[in-house]
């Protein structure tokens, strides 16, 4: 699949009403990192630290991560990486940890609430981060955020270890960027203040979407059920967007819909400059987007939503049905 695409891999993903789409890709294992340039993807948006915890059968140390990490970014050759913080719990166990038997994982001890609860595996994570970027420039983001304050502690834990290291006269990365997973709709409707605090928020439409719907998006029965078209889902990206651009804040959108091309291609109509998805989509996405106006999709998404439709899908089908799709 990557090969069909590769006439147009370094090219932008640039719309015919003119508009770019920064498309980059989804990771979490060294042996993802040589996508990066097979894909054409702008670097990555999403990498999963808790993989690396995940493949191993005891916790790591601090200089094995940094090491690890350095990696990645050597590998990215400057290009950005978001690392997210471990996102432990819910269907990602670890073998070391004391497991935790909880009725509900996916709305239960997890994520950034472990970090935040039992702070030294964070506070190591961060270091092994900084030190990895050895005076490069880093981003860092926090999974799972549903209030401020959760995102200003987790903060404030990374500001104490940016001044760990300067005492310690390691190099500080060149630039920080420290931003939070949008992924519980609680957030959307945070205060002004924090949409302007964050550097960049970066929307989970996995959990996102299984918590908006109330459907796991682990069980069969229930996780195509409610369509990511659905109006109503719709309106509430916009709203996100709208907070986010009135903050002036970057937002990018990283969950699996952002690699299936007609979702990829109605978010991108809807808003979103930046898509992260898994490497093999950001060709068939690229391609969808150049032959695309999005200013007309927007139209169409408008008018469907008008006229009271539930999901916009069999519009925008309709629609890239007459273009020749
Ligand atoms: C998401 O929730 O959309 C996301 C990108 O994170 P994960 O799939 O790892 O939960
Ligand atoms: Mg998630």
């Amino acid at each position: 699949a990557l090969e069909r695409y590769a006439s147009i891999r370094d090219l932008k993903a640039e719309a015919l009403c003119g508009t770019t789409v920064s498309l980059h890709m989804n990771a979490g294992l060294m042996a993802d990192l040589p996508s990066l340039k097979g894909s054409g993807a702008e670097g990555v948006g999403l990498f999963r630290t808790e993989l690396q915890f995940l493949i191993r059968n005891k916790m790591p140390k601090r200089a094995e991560l940094s090491a690890l990490y350095a990696r990645v970014m050597d590998s990215a050759d400057g290009k950005r990486v978001a690392f997210r913080t471990l996102d432990i719990g819910s269907d990602k166990v670890l073998s070391y940890m004391k497991p935790n038997d909880e009725p509900n994982p996916a709305m239960g001890w997890r994520a950034i609430r472990v970090g935040l609860d039992k702070p030294g595996v964070l506070r190591m994570q961060l270091q092994a981060l900084i030190r990895a970027a050895n005076g490069r420039p880093l981003s860092v983001m926090f999974p799972f955020i549903a209030q401020p304050s959760e995102f200003r502690t987790a903060r404030a834990e990374f500001d104490k270890a940016m001044e760990r290291e300067r005492i310690l006269g390691h190099p500080l990365p060149e630039t920080v960027e420290v931003g939070a997973m949008l992924e519980t709709p609680s957030l959307a409707w945070a205060p002004d203040s924090f949409f302007h605090e964050v550097d960049f928020l970066s929307v989970g439409g996995n959990d996102l979407k299984q918590f908006y719907f109330a459907a796991d998006r682990e069980n069969e029965r229930v996780r195509r059920r409610y369509d990511t078209l659905d109006v109503s889902f719709m309106s509430f990206l916009d709203h996100i967007l709208a907070r986010a651009r009135s903050a002036g804040t970057p937002v990018s959108f990283c969950g699996e819909d952002a690699g299936r091309p007609m979702e990829a291609l109605c978010l991108a109509a809807l808003g979103f400059r930046t898509l992260s998805m898994r490497p093999a989509s950001v060709g068939p996405v690229k391609h969808l987007i150049r032959h695309c106006n999005l200013e007309t999709l927007r139209s169409v998404i408008d008018e469907s939503r008008a006229a009271g439709d539930e999901s916009v899908r069999p519009a925008v089908t309709k629609w890239l049905t007459s273009q020749g799709w």
